[in-house]
């Protein structure tokens, strides 16, 4: 949306490239598998990634079924919970699933903080810190959502709201492990809309953050960043030529296998 089109990188450390598919609440049963067999099988006998891992976030009630197709193809992808309970604790949460047993299930890491999340259920900053410790405590790593919408962009106001949501959890990112994070910046806007932000407004977001992340601690300087929001094959290049992009947190695209693997090709960069 900016007119500018200078990119300066703020840092050249090597760092991991993640492409995260977040399915939602959309594949049948049927469908997901057969969504995942064709995954599995390009990954293994096609597309070879060097530094880009891969993730996927299918709905919960799937996830036993989605990992052992994973598992007889020995595809490498991990897999994502979209949600979880505020607490670790068994007992009276109806409907909740707490991160322990999301991590039985063979989930590595939990989605927190989606614009979803926080417009449905109206999740706020202090809810997204209780699922954010639960999951860090069981183990799990967290893929952290933060973006603007499009009133607070328009209000020049998008910087300011992506600080406070970092700078609301600043006491878990002083002691974070920094393999199990993971950050997403999603403009509001920009999911599921098929308006994607310009790779220069996103590096300018990418590159704040990164600056942000340094301030509070030195190694978080490492986090991986990922850009989210109507990521597409054909804009995923340009995105993943931005120095502070590390990577794709996809929604729609990853409910093709052909796509969402062209995005990784694309994000598999040194
Ligand atoms: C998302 O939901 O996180 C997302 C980025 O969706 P889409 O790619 O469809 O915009």
């Amino acid at each position: 949306m900016s007119t500018s089109t200078t990119i300066t990188p703020s840092t050249t450390a090597i760092r991991q490239h993640w492409v995260i598919g977040n399915w939602k609440m959309n594949p049948s049963l049927a469908t997901a598998k057969s969504l995942t067999e064709k995954l599995s099988e390009n990954l293994v006998k096609t597309t070879s990634l060097s530094r880009c891992k891969l993730a996927i976030a299918p709905t919960t009630l799937h996830m036993l079924a989605i990992k052992s197709i994973l598992e007889q193809a020995s595809a490498q992808i991990q897999l994502v919970a979209q949600d979880t309970a505020i607490t670790r604790n068994t007992g009276a949460f109806t409907g909740d699933i707490s991160a322990d047993l999301l991590k039985e299930a063979g989930i590595e890491w939990v989605i927190i903080g989606h614009s979803e999340r926080r417009t449905i259920h109206h999740e706020d900053e202090k809810l997204i810190s209780q699922k954010i410790r639960a999951t860090l405590d069981t183990g799990l790593g967290v893929i952290w959502c933060v973006g603007e919408t499009l009133e607070q962009r328009e209000a020049g106001q998008a910087m300011n709201v992506v600080t406070a949501q970092i700078q609301a959890h600043t006491d878990i990112l002083t002691n974070i492990d920094i393999n199990k994070l993971i950050i997403a910046y999603e403009p509001v806007w920009a999911i599921g809309t098929g308006r994607t932000a310009s790779p220069e407004d996103a590096q300018q977001m990418h590159g704040s953050l990164r600056q942000m992340l340094t301030q509070i601690r030195a190694e978080l300087n490492q986090t991986s960043l990922l850009y989210g929001g109507s990521v597409k094959s054909d804009n995923a290049y340009l995105l993943a030529k931005c120095p502070d992009i590390d990577g794709a947190l996809v929604g729609g695209a990853s409910l093709d296998a052909d796509s969402f693997l062209q995005i990784a090709q694309a994000f598999d960069i040194a």
